[in-house]
């Protein structure tokens, strides 16, 4: 379906090699203003703003996206590069479309547009460690079926015959054929790249720090050292909507979620598949611990453990990298070591092979967590042209290029797809 659509759009843009091309496009996507003056201004250079941007720009939008850091600097470059779903589905809901549209989206960046971005779509498999989980994860296959989405139990051996490294003495493993994985920081690259070579303008080392409506309609941005004018705002700042939101006296409830992460020295391919664990999932789907101020899913609950979590793959560059804990620690992002250790030996009870590996680097970054646990994306009516792409807690890698894509179309017709209506930030968002 995205495919369709992008044909057209591949006449316009065509990846690296429309650099060349650029002075080809029509001029209103090739021009490019100094003024600080524009149509959209994006705050945030993450996956989310940077697909906004591309998509906006990519219909001929004139964006201004600003960065405080660099692009890729925050959770969209610190991630696991993990791509999540189950495909479309018979119905497509909300997560449908911004898991297997966003994996349409990776496949058009990579295969159509020409970047590499270490794409793969090499499929999960899911460790099921007790009876409990196994049972759970039957029900789900089954529902997954019922609803046309993509979802298989596999014995541990032909689990093997696939991942020659998962651990045989495993009761057996959910294989979801529908995910992937690309290099994160690469990625996010490549979207703020085809956003300028489509006419945006990406500023980045550009803090926001003062954020007031204009009279005669839209906002003047300030950051420390320019001030920006835009008619339309759209905040993509992840884990720090919240802060921005009280520039403009609205209360935002994004909280930020420290994920943490460790990689092993680089070893020749062994692991091919991003690895999860079923023992989160089987825990929250009992008791997700969320209650007013803290979201769903969470590993720890007021700094005690509640239960593991794993995700990991083995990078192009040979190292196997895991994480997995999710915990509510304001603007930490210090990797915690017991931590580390904790998810090392979760990880080696489904790859053995990583006990012997010794840990070369551990980091860690911030996860936009909205309370309700549920994406927030479109408009906030209690500001005039004020829009919002975030919320994408811990899996918006995989899901900001088409929630950015989602937002963006918005923007421009002015119609809100209706996967959009349950992620509708009026919800939540109030008057601070
Ligand atoms: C350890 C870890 C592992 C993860 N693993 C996965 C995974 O495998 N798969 C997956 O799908 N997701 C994963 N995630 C989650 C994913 O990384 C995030 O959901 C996603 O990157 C959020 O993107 P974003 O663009 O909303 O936010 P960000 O990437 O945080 O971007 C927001 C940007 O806004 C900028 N900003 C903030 N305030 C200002 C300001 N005042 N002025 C200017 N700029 C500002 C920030 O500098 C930042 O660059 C993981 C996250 C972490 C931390």
């Amino acid at each position: 379906m995205v495919n369709k659509v992008n044909n057209k759009r591949r006449q316009i843009i065509s990846g690296l090699g429309a650099l060349a091309a650029a002075s080809t496009l029509p001029g209103r996507l090739a021009a490019q203003s100094d003024a600080n003056d524009t149509d959209v201004l994006i705050i945030g250079g993450g996956i989310a703003g940077s697909s906004t941007a591309f998509h906006l720009a990519e219909q001929g939008r004139n964006v201004i996206l600003v960065e405080r850091g660099e692009i890729a600097s925050e959770a969209s470059g610190q991630n696991m590069g993990g791509l999540g779903g189950n495909g479309w589905g018979n119905n497509p809901n909300l997560l449908s479309y911004i898991t297997a549209g966003s994996v349409e989206i990776f496949k058009r960046m990579q295969l159509d547009l020409g970047y590499d971005m270490e794409f793969r779509l090499s499929g999960t498999l899911t460790a099921i460690h007790t009876e409990e989980q196994y049972e759970y994860y039957q029900d789900q296959v089954a529902r997954l079926h019922t609803g046309g989405y993509e979802g298989e139990l596999l014995s541990p051996r032909e689990a093997r015959a696939i991942e020659p490294e998962a651990n045989s003495d495993l009761l057996g493993f959910m294989f979801s054929k529908e995910r992937g994985q690309a290099d994160p920081v690469k990625s996010t690259r490549a979207f703020a790249h085809a956003a300028e070579l489509a006419g945006a303008s990406i500023n980045t080392g550009q803090n926001v720090i003062g954020i007031t409506p204009l009279s005669s309609r839209g906002y003047a941005v300030r950051t420390e050292s320019a001030e920006f004018r835009c008619q339309t705002l759209v905040l993509a700042s992840g884990a720090w909507c919240d802060p921005l939101g009280r520039m403009l006296g609205l209360y935002i409830p994004i909280v930020p979620i420290r994920g943490q992460m460790w990689a092993t020295e680089s070893v020749p391919a062994r692991v091919f598949h991003t690895i999860g664990s079923a023992e989160s999932s089987y825990f929250w789907s009992k008791d997700n611990g969320a209650d007013a101020s803290t979201p769903p899913n969470l590993t720890h609950k007021s700094n005690q453990r509640r239960i593991r979590h794993l995700y990991g793959r083995q990078r192009w560059n040979g190292e196997i990298i895991f994480g997995g804990d999710r915990e509510s620690l304001g603007y930490n992002k210090t990797p915690n070591p017991e931590g580390i250790e904790v998810n090392r030996g979760h990880a080696a009870e489904v790859i053995p092979l990583v006990a012997s590996l010794p840990i070369k680097r551990t980091w860690a970054g911030l996860m936009p967590f909205s309370t309700d646990g549920s994406p927030i994306i479109g408009r906030i009516s209690l500001r005039e042209n004020l829009y919002i792409v975030s919320g994408l807690s811990s899996s918006g890698f995989g899901r900001g290029p088409m929630a950015g894509k989602l937002l963006a179309d918005f923007i421009h017709t002015g119609h809100r797809a209706h996967v959009l209506a349950e992620a509708n930030p009026d919800r939540c968002v109030m008057e601070a």
